[in-house]
C-alpha cells in the first residue's frame, strides 16, 4: 500500500470526533475540505452541526480554515456564514499550496490536521505536506460533480483495501 494513501486517522464524519482527540494530539489548526466533509455539494449555507463543530473547535483554541479545490460564490458565502477563513483553488492532490499556506501562517506540521472525504485529493495532499490527515466518509454521494465521480472510482477500491488491511485507524483508537 502506498504510504501517501494512508490517512493518520479515520472517522465516519467529523461531527462524531470528540474534543479529547484534538486535545490529546495538541492540534492547533484544522484545514477543512468543504464538499461532502462539512456539508454536501448541494448546500450553500452551513448546517447547524457544522456551525456547532466550528464553535466547539474555537472554544478549544483551534483555528479552522476551509481549504477547498472549489472557488467562487458558494464557497465564499458558505465560509462567511460559518465565520471562518477560506483558501480556495487548493489544487489537491498537489500539496504545494498547502505547504505555502503552512509556511506563510507559521502553522506547525505536527499540530495541523487536514480533514477530508477523498483519498485521491485530501489524503494525498495532506500527506504530501507532511501534516496529519483524517479521512471521513462522504456525506452525500448522490449529488457529486463529474470530477468527484471519477475520483470515487479510484477511491472506493483503495478505501476497501485500506479498511481490510487495518490501515484505517479510527480516531477512537488514538485517544
Ligand atoms: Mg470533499
Amino acid at each position: 500500500m502506498r504510504k501517501r494513501l494512508i490517512p493518520f486517522a479515520y472517522a465516519t464524519n467529523v461531527f462524531e470526533v470528540s474534543d479529547d482527540f484534538f486535545k490529546k494530539l495538541g492540534i492547533k489548526t484544522i484545514l477543512f475540505d468543504l464538499d461532502n466533509t462539512l456539508d454536501p455539494y448541494t448546500v450553500s449555507l452551513p448546517s447547524q452541526r457544522s456551525q456547532d463543530f466550528v464553535k466547539r473547535m474555537k472554544d478549544l483554541g483551534i483555528t479552522t480554515i476551509v481549504t477547498s479545490n472549489n472557488r467562487g460564490g458558494r464557497v465564499n458565502t458558505y465560509c462567511k456564514a460559518l465565520g471562518i477563513e477560506c483558501v480556495c483553488l487548493m489544487a489537491k492532490p498537489f500539496s504545494f499550496k498547502i505547504k505555502r499556506l503552512l509556511k506563510e501562517r507559521g502553522f506547525e506540521l505536527d499540530k495541523t490536521i487536514l480533514i477530508g472525504d477523498q483519498i485521491m485529493t485530501d489524503v494525498k495532499a495532506g500527506n504530501g505536506a507532511h501534516i496529519k490527515v483524517m479521512l471521513t466518509e462522504p456525506l452525500d454521494t448522490e449529488h457529486e460533480p463529474f470530477t468527484t465521480i471519477i475520483n470515487r472510482i479510484f477511491d472506493r477500491p483503495v478505501r476497501k483495501k485500506l479498511m481490510k488491511k487495518g490501515y484505517l485507524r479510527s480516531w477512537r483508537e488514538l485517544l
